[in-house]
């Protein structure tokens, strides 16, 4: 691959960086936000405002390895029909705060494993929140399904409630690769659930694939691929593995010397890439590939594309409220996250009182910096605004890139670029534009830049 030397030359290969899925990351977010501000936020959203629900179920029946989610192990299903009543006393609680007429657009579950509910606790829950927040004019109904856990009942179910996208969980198709991650899985199950989905007229399809496990070379990602796509799903997540195992304790169980080098991951994503290029994918933002038909790619082309806690998406609703244990919620005025440890945040919502445990209000500097770091994210290019241009911090931050990243960027005082060969480092460059990031990092919060 060519250029490889230019990317360790600005220091890809051993960068830790956020994922910048939201700006400002996560571990920005303070105890100090609380019910006050966020009850505000809610109480003031307008009737026409554009809004979307996410639910987070952290249940799931087996604990793969190589997963970092928030998540919990369950072999019996005692927990889950109190959590479902939880979150229906939570979406109550907090539909109460809005204005009567406002809609979802859209509907997302996600986990964990959401389809470890039952199909009757999947009625349940979708029948509360029809009734609690009204999902007739819903655009899009879309659940997380790990092929492992879910059956004909439960995808008729959900289908029942206007099901129409699905992300399936796959990761690798290499026996030796599955191993070491602790995530078995064959292919002809998972081509089972995909047949059964497309019976149910489901099309819209996303699956959600790893590089850089370990014991993956060049042939078992090619052989991957090559299964991934005979299903021909519309969208390809193509994330690199984090191995962070000092944030998840699971992953020590994965053979660290098995693992891809930092240059080896970048070859193994380059080798992708091309195959998903070959193939009429198209490339969106850092790790998504979608065919030119599917959503996403369009929102792409039509410069709709947004990023948000559930990656790229064409959802542009300024709120999405996130119900359940350690969700998040995206606000015009900022964000704000539920209590992460499942039992507490029962607690919290049995006794009447709020999920919330902490968040981030946005003042008028961040709204500018979180608008080109979601234009760098997924456009590699972003152009300044009057505004953006005559801020101190921001005009100062992307000088400071053109003199430190030089030949990998273009600057002509109102337009910054990445250019092509330099993609890679996208994360690297919106990290220095947030100045004052590395004081809110150790450096283990975040993972490598490939
Ligand atoms: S990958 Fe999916 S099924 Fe496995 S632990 Fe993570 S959320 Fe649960």
């Amino acid at each position: 691959m060519k250029h490889v030397s230019d990317l360790r030359r600005h220091g890809l290969f051993d960068a830790k960086v956020p994922r910048f899925t939201s700006y400002p990351p996560a571990n920005w977010f303070s105890e100090d936000i609380g019910e006050k501000n966020v009850y505000g936020w809610q109480s003031s959203a307008p009737e026409e405002a554009e809004i979307s629900l996410y639910v987070h179920v952290p249940f799931c029946r087996r604990l793969c390895w190589f997963c970092a989610c928030r998540t919990q192990g369950t072999r019996n299903d005692a927990p889950l029909a109190p959590y479902v009543e939880r979150i229906l006393a939570e979406a109550k609680s907090t539909r109460s705060r809005f204005t009567d007429r406002i809609r979802p657009r859209r509907l997302h579950l996600g986990g964990g494993t959401p389809t470890i509910l039952s199909s009757s606790l999947l009625d349940r829950l979708l029948t509360g929140l029809d009734d609690i927040w009204g999902l007739n004019q819903l655009e899009e109904f879309s659940v997380e399904v790990d092929p492992t856990d879910v059956g004909p009942k439960r995808l008729a179910m959900l289908k029942k409630h206007g099901l129409s996208r699905v992300s399936l969980g796959i990761q690798d198709f290499d026996p030796q690769v599955q191993k070491a991650i602790g995530r078995q899985q064959s292919h002809e199950l998972t081509a089972d659930v995909v047949r059964q989905l497309r019976n149910l007229d489901v099309n819209a399809l996303n699956f959600d694939l790893l590089y850089g496990l370990p014991f993956q070379t060049a042939k078992t990602l090619s052989a991957t691929l090559d299964a991934a796509l005979e299903m021909n799903p519309g969208r390809i997540a193509l994330f690199g593995y984090a191995h962070v195992p000092w944030m998840s304790k699971r992953q020590s169980l994965i053979p660290s010397d098995a693992l891809p080098k930092p240059e080896q991951r970048l070859a193994l994503f380059d080798q992708a890439r091309k195959t998903l290029l070959g193939q009429g994918y198209i490339q969106i933002g850092i790790d998504h590939f979608a065919r030119p038909d599917d959503a996403l790619a369009k929102a792409y082309f039509e410069k709709r594309l947004t990023r948000s806690f559930q990656g790229y998406t064409d959802d542009q609703a300024p709120y999405l409220i996130g119900l359940g244990a350690s969700a998040i919620s995206t606000y015009p005025q900022g964000f704000a996250q539920n209590i992460p440890v499942t039992g507490k945040y029962a607690a919290q919502v049995e006794a009447g009182k709020s999920a919330l445990w902490r968040g981030y209000e946005l003042n008028a500097t961040d709204h500018l910096k979180a608008n080109l770091v979601e234009q760098l994210m997924c456009y590699h290019t972003a152009t300044l605004t009057e505004d953006q241009l005559a801020d101190h911090t921001i005009l100062t931050a992307i000088l400071y890139i053109v003199e430190r990243f030089g030949d990998a960027v273009a600057w002509n005082g109102k337009t910054l670029s990445i250019v092509r060969w330099a993609h890679p480092l996208v994360r690297m460059i919106a990290g220095t534009l947030t100045t004052d990031q590395t004081e809110k990092s150790d450096g283990r919060t975040y993972s490598a830049a490939i």
